[in-house]
């Protein structure tokens, strides 16, 4: 099958060479990092630590979190800054909703869909992109970020980012945020020259299917920029180093899989459903997660299949049960901010991406059963 927008296959029969490729990419943006955005890594965190905001987390959580500021301001600050007015606290709020209530999900989604075009993606905005953002411009983005409910777990983070910058004199700010743009300059350079071959339909994708999309609520899910692709790319790999000490420490294993996994329709499957999601009861011998579950019998974990969106504070630690590692799988426009929803709720987490998307809901008009790579899993899980 020709990719949607990302083949981490690339028209091989596995993705294999994939994750070598994004493994040592990775490592070279982190030293790239080390002469660029670390030594500001770095004051970020001897502030959390001065003021006790948070128990330190692993530098390459910081990372990533600078960077993802960096891609994210290049891609949409110039949209939110054209926003001058919205109902930012009602539509964030929505799209906390649609995850707790699955059954109004449907009514909330076709409202934030005309919300979202209506509101919040202005046909005609103002080109901030390159320009040294001010913090009132930054407090105005993370409430655009928020409301869109598609980057809740980046802003969260963004607002003490914000909070450190205000310590900052304009002059400091000025060469921090002229360090960030370089770095991300940088990042969409390589990262197109090392994983552009795995995202080579994002682009056309979305000049042809945009009106697709036009009133849908997952509009800004739908059409991410090529370097969002490779952002994400690297953040899964990234936060996969950050949370192995915490997840290997973990005595019980769960596999998350989207729906879009199953081989048979919605109506056919006969998976069960339980307060975390459904199970599969193994009515087609070929379907994937029937696969995964048989090998889940063998290495000691379970397999749930989640929709997407899902109130995922359901996996939070428990005093009445074992902590449970959670290895969660999904296309690479959701992952990276599932990751950090779980990371909030304290879940010992490692990802894999899904090899394409597929799903009938937001990406073929039938849909196309996805797959992860196996090897990949075995390895997590093993380690
Ligand atoms: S094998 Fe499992 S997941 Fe696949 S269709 Fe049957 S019950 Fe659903």
């Amino acid at each position: 099958m020709e990719a949607i927008t990302y083949s981490l296959k690339n028209g091989l029969p596995n993705s294999k060479s994939y994750y070598r490729d994004v493994r040592t990419f990775t490592d070279v943006v982190l030293s790239h990092a080390d002469n660029s955005i670390k030594p500001t890594v770095e004051e970020f965190v001897e502030y959390l630590r001065t003021y006790n905001l948070e128990e330190i987390r692993e530098i390459e959580e910081y990372i990533l979190e600078l960077l993802s500021f960096g891609v994210l301001w290049q891609s949409y600050a110039h949209k939110a800054l054209s926003v001058r007015y919205a109902p930012f606290i009602t539509m964030s709020r929505m799209a906390e909703w649609r995850k707790k209530h699955q059954r109004v999900k449907p009514a909330i989604d076709v409202a934030r869909g005309i919300l979202t075009t209506l509101l919040l993606l202005p046909k005609n905005s103002s080109n901030h992109h390159d320009q040294i953002p001010t913090l009132e411009q930054i407090d105005h983005v993370c409430k655009w970020f928020e409301a869109t409910g598609e980057f809740r777990e980046q802003a969260l983070r963004f607002i003490r980012w914000r909070a450190f910058w205000g310590t900052k004199t304009n002059e400091e700010l000025t060469k921090m945020f002229y360090i960030i743009n370089e770095f991300t300059h940088w990042f969409e350079e390589q990262s197109k020259q090392a994983l552009g071959k795995y995202t080579l339909n994002v682009e056309d994708f979305i000049k042809h299917s945009h009106k697709r999309y036009r009133w849908r609520e997952d509009r800004i899910q739908c059409t991410r920029t090529q370097l969002e692709y490779h952002l994400n790319m690297v953040g899964a790999e990234l936060m996969n180093r950050a949370f192995k000490t915490e997840f290997n420490k973990t005595e019980v294993k769960v596999v998350l899989v989207p729906g879009c996994m199953r081989s048979g329709s919605k109506e056919e499957c006969k998976a069960i459903k339980v307060k975390e999601g459904l199970m599969c009861d193994g009515c087609l011998p070929h379907c994937r997660v029937n696969q995964l579950r048989e090998m889940g019998k063998k290495r000691n974990f379970d397999v749930y299949i989640i929709p997407h969106a899902s109130d995922l504070s359901l996996w939070s630690p428990h005093a009445d049960r074992p902590v449970r590692g959670v290895i969660a799988s999904a296309c690479v426009t959701t992952l990276v901010e599932g990751g950090w929803e779980l990371k909030r709720y304290d879940v010992p987490a490692q990802c894999v991406l899904l090899d394409y998307s597929g799903c009938k809901k937001h990406w073929h008009y039938n849909g196309v059963p996805t797959a992860l790579n196996i090897r990949e899993l075995k390895r997590i899980v093993i380690s």
